[in-house]
C-alpha cells in the first residue's frame, strides 16, 4: 500500500478481502463509475498459495474481455488444453491400459491454469491503480448492517481498531464467508458430502515426454494435443482428482472424495502422505507420481465443501465469490461464480448509486442466485460420484455437460458481449428446460452407476480405450454431433441396462440434509432457501 487511506471519510462501498473475488469487483466497479470511493480491506499482507487453479471458458472470458488480462495471462501463465479424464479397472493394473477420455485437438478458446497468487495480486494491483483504495494488511472484525443506510464495518490494522462507514458493504472474504456466517445464513449442502485434500508437487512425470506411458502408438493416432496442460483428472469410484501444470514448474495434485463412499480415514500419516498413499490406486497417478514430492507447507485439507448462503444480497450489502457459495470444484467452476457474482455485484451497486430503487434489484439478484446454485448442483453434481469413475457412464456427461456449457453459456458469452453474464446459470426462466434435461441424465447415469456397483460391474470397461471428442467451439455443427454421439451412448446404455435401475433407490432421496425438504432432491422444494428462491425455482 503506497499510503494509508483517510479513514475518517465515509465510503461508498468497502470490500472485505482483496483476493480475485474482491479486487475484480473493485476493480469493474470503479470502472463503471469512478466517481465512488472504494476500500479494499485484505488480511493478508501478501496473497499466499491458494487452490483454484484451472479456468474454464466463462472465467476464461472473465479474466481477457473483462478483467483486461490476456496479454498478462500469456505471458505468465499457461493456456489451457480442455479436460482429460483417466480411468482405470484395477489398482494394481498398468498405467499404459487407463482409459482416456479427453479433446482430440488444442482448446480453441481461451483458458488458462494459473498460479493464483500471482493472479489476484496482479488483479488487486490493478484495481489500485484504477483508483480503489486499500488498507492491507488489515482485518475486517465484524460488520453491523443497517438494510438503507450506512454500513458500519469494525477494522483492525497496524494494532488499532476503527470503525469506518460505507452505503455498501461487499464480502468478498472467501470460505470464510463473513457476513453469511455472522448473520445465520449459512448452510452446509448436506446432500453433497465430499471433501478434498491436495499439494502442490516437484518432481512429477511428463505427460508428453518421449518415454511418457500415458499415450502409446495407437492412443496418439489421431490425437493432435497436449496433455500436459489439460486439466487431467483421474477417475475413481467415488473419487476423482486433479492435475494441474504450472508454470513454475510445480504441479498442483489434489483429491475430491465423497464421503459416503470412500472411506479417508483408511489413509494413514500426515495429509501429504495420505494423499499420495490414496493416488496410488490409480495406475496413471501412481507413474506420473513415481517420484515426486509434496512441497511442505503446501498440503491442505478440508471436510464438507459445499455450502451456500440463503441471502446473497440486501439494500447496503452484497456477497461475491465463495463468500456467497461453493458446490465443487469437478469443472472449475469457482471462478465462473465469481465471475457472474462480482458482475451482477457492480451491477446491483451502480444501478442503485444512480438512482434506481433498490427493492426489486435486491430481490431479482437474491433469486436468480438462489435458483442457480440449486440447479447447477442438480444438473451437473448431485450424485455425480456414483458414476463419474466409470469411463461408460462419464462419456456420456463429458460430451452433454460440456455441449450444454458451450451452447448454453460460453457462445451467449462471445456473442453478446459482458451483458451475457448478468444471467447465472439456469436462473432465466427460459432455462428450465435445459435444467431439467440435465438433471435427468445426471439422475439417469448416477442410478446406473449404482446398479453397477451393486452388481460388482462399475468401471468393468475402464482399460483400454481411448475416447477423444472432436473438441468442444463454436461450430455448431460440431456441437450437435458432439451431443447426438452423447445421446446416442446413452441411448444404448438405457437399452442395455436401464432397465435394471428401475428399483434402485436413488440416493438424493435418502438424504436427510438440510438442502433438501422431506421430498428430498426435488429442487422445487427446497427448505432452507429465502421464500423467493423456493417459489421462483418453480418455473
Ligand atoms: C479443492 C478445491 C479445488 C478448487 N479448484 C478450482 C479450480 O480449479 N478452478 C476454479 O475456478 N476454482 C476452483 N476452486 C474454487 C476457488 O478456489 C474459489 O472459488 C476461489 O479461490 C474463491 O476466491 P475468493 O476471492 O472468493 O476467495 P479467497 O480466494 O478465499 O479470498 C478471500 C480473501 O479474503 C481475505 N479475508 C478473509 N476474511 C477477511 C477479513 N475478515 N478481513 C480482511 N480480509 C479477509 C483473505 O485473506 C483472502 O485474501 C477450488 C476450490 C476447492 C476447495
Amino acid at each position: 500500500m503506497d499510503k494509508d487511506p483517510d479513514t475518517r471519510a465515509q465510503f461508498d462501498v468497502i470490500v472485505i478481502g482483496g483476493a480475485l473475488s474482491g479486487a475484480s469487483t473493485a476493480f469493474l466497479l470503479k470502472r463503471r463509475n469512478p466517481a465512488l470511493r472504494i476500500l479494499v480491506v485484505e488480511k493478508n499482507t501478501a496473497f499466499k498459495r491458494r487452490v483454484g487453479e484451472a479456468t474454464t471458458e466463462v472465467s476464461g472470458f472473465f479474466l481477457t474481455r473483462m478483467l483486461g488480462l490476456t496479454n498478462y495471462l500469456v505471458r505468465t501463465q499457461i493456456p489451457k488444453n480442455g479436460l482429460r479424464f483417466w480411468f482405470s479397472k484395477d489398482s494394481h493394473g498398468d498405467a499404459a491400459d487407463c482409459s482416456e477420455l479427453g479433446g482430440r485437438y488444442l482448446s480453441t478458446v481461451p483458458a488458462f491454469l494459473l498460479d493464483r497468487s500471482e493472479l489476484d495480486e496482479e488483479v488487486l494491483r490493478r484495481a489500485v491503480a484504477a483508483g480503489i483504495e486499500l488498507l492491507r494488511p488489515a482485518q475486517v472484525l465484524d460488520v453491523r448492517l443497517e438494510e438503507g443506510g450506512m454500513q458500519e464495518v469494525r477494522v483492525q490494522s497496524g494494532g488499532e481498531t476503527r470503525i469506518l462507514n460505507s452505503r455498501w458493504v461487499v464480502d468478498a472474504s472467501g470460505v470464510k464467508a463473513q457476513l453469511a456466517r455472522a448473520n445465520g445464513w449459512m448452510h452446509t449442502n448436506e446432500a453433497h458430502p465430499t471433501l478434498a485434500a491436495w499439494s502442490r508437487w516437484r518432481n512429477t512425470g511428463d505427460w508428453d515426454g518421449l518415454d511418457s506411458e500415458m499415450g502409446n502408438d495407437s492412443s496418439n493416432q489421431g490425437f493432435f494435443g497436449i496433455r500436459g496442460t489439460a486439466t487431467n483428472h483421474f477417475a475413481g469410484d467415488g473419487w476423482w482428482a486433479w492435475w494441474i501444470q504450472l508454470k513454475n514448474g510445480d504441479v498442483s495434485i489434489g483429491a475430491v472424495i465423497d464421503q459416503r463412499l470412500v472411506d479417508w480415514s483408511e489413509q494413514e500419516g500426515k495429509v501429504g502422505e495420505k494423499l499420495r498413499g490414496f493416488l496410488s490406486r490409480h495406475p496413471a497417478a501412481r507413474v506420473m507420481m513415481r517420484d515426486a514430492e509434496f512441497v511442505e507447507g503446501d498440503v491442505h485439507f478440508r471436510r464438507n465443501l459445499p455450502y451456500w448462503s440463503e441471502r446473497h444480497a440486501g439494500n447496503g450489502f452484497v456477497l461475491v465469490g465463495d463468500a456467497s457459495a461453493f458446490i465443487d470444484p469437478l469443472y472449475s467452476p469457482g471462478m465462473d461464480w465469481i465471475a457472474f457474482t462480482a458482475s451482477a455485484a457492480v451491477e446491483l451497486i451502480a444501478k442503485c448509486q444512480d438512482g434506481e430503487g433498490p427493492a426489486p434489484l435486491v430481490e431479482k439478484h437474491n433469486r436468480d442466485f438462489g435458483i442457480s446454485y440449486q440447479r447447477m448442483f442438480g444438473a451437473l453434481y448431485q450424485d455425480k460420484y456414483d458414476y463419474l469413475g466409470d469411463i461408460d457412464l462419464m462419456r456420456v456427461a463429458f460430451r452433454l455437460d460440456i455441449v450444454t456449457y458451450y451452447l448454453y453459456i460460453v457462445r451467449f458469452l462471445y456473442k453478446d458481449g459482458p451483458q451475457a453474464i448478468l444471467k447465472p446459470p439456469f436462473s432465466p426462466r427460459e432455462a428450465g428446460p435445459f435444467f431439467r434435461f440435465m438433471r435427468f441424465y445426471n439422475r439417469r447415469l448416477a442410478a446406473m452407476g449404482r446398479s453397477r456397483r451393486e452388481r460388482g460391474v462399475f468401471g468393468q470397461h475402464n482399460e483400454g480405450q481411448s475416447d477423444l471428442v472432436g473438441g468442444f467451439n463454436f461450430r455448431l455443427g460440431q456441437l450437435f454431433r458432439t451431443a447426438f454421439d452423447g445421446l446416442w451412448i446413452w441411448l444404448k446404455l438405457e437399452l442395455q441396462e436401464g432397465w435394471r435401475t428401475g428399483t434402485s433407490t436413488p440416493r438424493h432421496s435418502k438424504q436427510t440434509g438440510r438442502f433438501f425438504s422431506a421430498r428430498a432432491g426435488n429442487f422445487d422444494n427446497c427448505s432452507g432457501l429465502p421464500e423467493n428462491g423456493i417459489a421462483r425455482a418453480t418455473r
